[in-house]
């Protein structure tokens, strides 16, 4: 049980409700910021506003998914009140103050740093971001059904990046009876593709194999989907690009090209965001038992 704990959760989407909803089931003591318009309570939750919340007491603070915007907003679904995080507020905080958010940016990592408070981003550990990529597997399967005229089954698709969304998007399209090709750069992945019963090619090579290709499925943040790969693509390939933004395709090239190219951001929180959210809190309430563990034997 989270009891004694003091958390401020502050801002978010649909996916904070699991989250919300997670910990009040554990006891924790919640505050509530940015959702003054959500017409469910949470009994044992207190909504509030950011400067009514006794920051002296808080032990966690659960930010959205994205964190802060670079100006330090935070962005919530379920208010119009203005909310921002700032050195101020979290020097109020206990010195054992633990912050967690989805991912990061400069301003955030400034914030914890000037304020010597540590922040974990949950979407940079191994199993959340397994656990996720199988909702955006489903998100890419309804992409791809939304926008070509073919089945998946039988037709050529390119996974590029065997990570892991790249891992869990090349098996599932496999089982859907497509052919499957993985482009990657190690020769250990390039071995788990052949494993996997796929087949493998080195990213090198990625302008040779694209010449027949229906479906490219891009999951590596950085250039790779460029002018000179999509110019030897046929002209009713689809591409979907699944890698954060900016994602990984020259779509400007694309676009002249006449080749259809979609940067599909944030798929589980569009296509599952009930799901999303308890991965989230699943995965929360454990780091959170391990806080309140950590501080009965440091105090
Ligand atoms: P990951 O496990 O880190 O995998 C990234 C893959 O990209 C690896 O295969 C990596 O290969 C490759 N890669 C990275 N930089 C490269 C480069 N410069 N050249 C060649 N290959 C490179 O990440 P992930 O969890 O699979 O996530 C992949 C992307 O999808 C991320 O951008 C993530 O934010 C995004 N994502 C999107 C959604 C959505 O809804 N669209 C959902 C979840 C995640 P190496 O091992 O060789 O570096």
């Amino acid at each position: 049980m989270l009891t004694g704990l003091n958390i401020a959760v502050i801002g978010g989407d649909a996916r904070q409700l699991e989250v919300i909803r997670k910990l009040v089931e554990l006891d924790g003591k919640l505050y509530l910021v940015g959702f003054d318009q959500l017409d469910h309570g949470f009994t044992g939750a207190i909504k509030s506003k950011l400067e009514e919340v006794p920051f002296h007491e808080i032990d966690t603070i659960i930010l959205p998914v994205p964190g802060t915007a670079l100006d330090g907003h935070i962005d919530t679904v379920f208010s119009n009140e203005e909310i921002v995080l700032t050195e101020e507020l979290l020097e109020q905080t206990p010195d054992h103050c633990q912050i967690y958010s989805g991912i990061s940016n400069d301003y955030l990592n400034q914030l914890v740093l000037k304020t010597n408070r540590k922040l974990t981003q949950l979407f940079e550990r191994d199993d959340i971001a397994i656990y996720n990529s199988i909702p955006t597997v489903e998100g890419t399967i309804m992409m791809v059904i939304q926008h070509t005229d073919f089945t998946i089954h039988g037709s050529n698709i390119m996974v590029l990046g065997l990570g892991r969304v790249g891992m869990s998007v090349a098996r599932t399209f496999s089982h859907l009876g497509a052919h499957v090709r993985v482009g990657a750069r190690k020769s250990k992945d390039l071995a788990r593709i052949t494993e996997m019963g796929l087949k493998p090619f080195h990213l090198n090579e990625l302008e040779d194999e694209v010449s027949d290709v229906d479906v490219v499925l891009n999951t590596i943040p950085y250039p790779i989907v460029n002018a000179k790969a999509i110019s030897k693509m046929p002209s009713h390939t689809l591409i979907v690009d699944l890698a954060s933004k900016p994602g990984g395709t020259d779509f400007r090239y694309a676009e002249k090209r006449g080749i259809k190219a979609i940067l599909a951001p944030g798929l589980p929180g569009i296509v599952a965001p009930k799901t999303a959210g308890q991965i989230l809190a699943n995965v929360l309430a454990q780091l959170l038992f391990e806080q309140l563990e950590d501080g009965k034997e440091t105090s």
